[in-house]
């Protein structure tokens, strides 16, 4: 197995998720395809596609590093099942441009989390 087959599994795996794994997750799945990686190289490749701009990594989530798709859009954490939910930008105004614009200053990136009850919980326990 190349080196540069592992990086693009690791990579597709957060590419075309909306779950935000963990480094563990991330390990978890990739090792149904390459049996023999661990974890260390799992931690090595993310680090790098960070450092390169390819996925972020987001630490304001919970205690654990999440890894996520490029693109700026806000989050939510469900308080009830803390799962963390994608927020379509449509649903968000531009922030990063707004500010840009009220401030004079260059955003680069956003983390915005909003907490809340998910649709899901809401329907199951009547919340
Ligand atoms: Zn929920
Ligand atoms: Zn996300």
């Amino acid at each position: 197995m190349k080196y540069s087959d592992r990086r693009e599994c690791i990579f597709k795996r957060i590419k075309n998720s909306y779950d935000h794994p963990t480094a563990e997750m991330i390990y978890e799945d990739v090792r149904k395809i390459i049996p023999n990686i661990s974890l260390g190289t799992v931690y090595r490749n993310l680090n790098q596609l960070v450092e390169e701009g390819y996925i972020k990594k987001i630490t304001n989530l919970d205690e654990n590093a999440h890894y996520d798709k490029k693109d700026m859009h806000a989050h939510m954490r469900c308080l009830n099942c803390g799962i963390i939910l994608d927020l379509e930008k449509t649903m968000i105004p531009n922030i990063a441009e707004y500010v840009e614009e009220k401030s004079g200053n260059r955003i680069l990136s956003q983390e915005l989390l909003l907490t809340g009850i998910c649709k899901e919980c809401r329907k199951k326990e009547n919340i």
